[in-house]
C-alpha cells in the first residue's frame, strides 16, 4: 500500500498519510524509550509483535462494539487506521497498584485495588505527561465533561474485556494506558479508541509467578524483553507454534526462561 507523507513520528511509531482521505498508516518501530526519553534502545522484533498483539486486541474490542481507529493490518509492521483528532490525554486504568501510583502515594506495590482506578495525564513530553484532575481537563478545554464520562465508561468496558481475555491465558492485567480521538461519522461526533494496546502500554504479570511480561522488563533492565512480548503473543495464539516470520528470530515459544525478578 502506498504511503503518503509522514504526519508524525513518535517514540515507538510513525504515522503516514493513507491513500484514501481520512486514513493513515501506523508503522510500529523497534525503538523503546522510558523515563520520558532518558532511556533509549532498539529491541529487534518489538514493532512486529506489538503490531500483531494490538491488532488482535483492537479487533476483539471492535467485535464487542467498541469503536477503534483500526481498519486492518497491512503487513508485519503497519496498520491502516482512521485518522482521528487525538485528545491530548492519557487514560490510565489500574487494577493493581504499582509503578508511578505507588511511588507517588506510598501505596504498597502489588496492592489489589477494590475496583478499577482511572487516572488522567496531560500528554506533554516537556512536562513529563503530568497527572491532572478532571477539573483541569474541563477548565483547559482538553475534553468536555460529557466526553470524559463517555471515555470513562468505554475504558471500564475495555478493562472488563481485557481482564477476562488475559485471565484466560494465565496473565494478570495490572494496568494500562489508553488514548482516544474524535471523529465525525455520518455527521455524529464519535469518541474512538486510538493508539495501540500492547505490552508497551500495559503491565502484564504471569498469574502464578508474577513474572513481568511487559515493558517493565526494559524499564527495569530485567532482560529478555522480546521473549516476554513473544510469550504474550504465543499465549494469545497470535503466532503459530513454529513461526515463519523471518524478520525476527523467534526462539521456541514455550522454552522461555525469564530472568528472576
Ligand atoms: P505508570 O503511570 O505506573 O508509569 O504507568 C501506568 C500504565 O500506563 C503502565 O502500564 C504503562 O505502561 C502505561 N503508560 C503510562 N504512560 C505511558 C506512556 O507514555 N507510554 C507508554 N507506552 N505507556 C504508558
Amino acid at each position: 500500500m502506498h504511503k503518503g507523507k509522514k504526519l508524525y513520528e513518535g517514540k515507538a511509531k510513525i504515522i503516514y498519510e493513507g491513500q484514501e482521505r481520512g486514513t493513515a498508516i501506523q508503522h510500529f518501530k523497534d525503538d523503546a524509550t522510558a523515563f520520558n526519553n532518558l532511556k533509549k534502545s532498539k529491541i529487534e522484533g518489538k514493532g512486529v509483535l506489538n503490531n500483531r498483539i494490538s491488532e488482535h486486541i483492537l479487533n476483539n474490542l471492535n467485535q464487542i462494539g467498541i469503536k477503534t481507529h483500526l481498519l486492518k493490518r497491512i503487513n508485519m509492521r503497519e496498520q491502516l487506521i482512521m485518522l482521528v483528532k487525538i485528545i491530548p490525554l492519557e487514560f490510565i486504568v489500574r487494577n493493581i497498584a504499582t509503578g508511578s501510583l505507588t511511588k507517588r502515594l506510598g501505596i504498597t506495590d502489588g496492592t489489589i485495588l477494590d475496583g478499577p482506578l482511572i487516572e488522567y495525564s496531560y500528554k506533554n513530553d516537556e512536562l513529563g505527561d503530568p497527572l491532572v484532575a478532571k477539573e483541569h481537563i474541563v477548565a483547559f478545554g482538553w475534553a468536555t465533561k460529557d466526553e470524559l464520562n463517555k471515555i470513562k465508561s468505554i475504558s471500564l468496558r475495555i478493562n472488563d474485556f481485557m481482564l477476562g481475555m488475559f485471565r484466560a491465558i494465565g496473565i494478570k492485567l495490572v494496568d494500562f494506558k489508553l488514548e482516544f480521538g474524535r471523529l465525525e461519522i455520518d455527521g455524529k461526533k464519535e469518541i474512538i479508541l486510538a493508539d495501540e494496546i500492547s505490552p508497551d502500554t500495559c503491565r502484564l504479570w504471569d498469574m502464578v509467578s508474577e513474572k513481568k511480561l511487559d515493558k517493565d522488563r526494559f524499564r527495569k533492565d530485567l532482560g529478555n524483553v522480546i521473549q516476554a512480548y513473544q510469550e504474550v503473543a504465543h499465549r494469545l495464539k497470535i503466532l503459530p507454534e513454529e513461526s515463519n516470520i523471518s524478520e525476527i528470530k523467534f526462539s521456541k515459544p514455550t522454552a522461555i526462561h525469564l530472568k528472576k525478578k
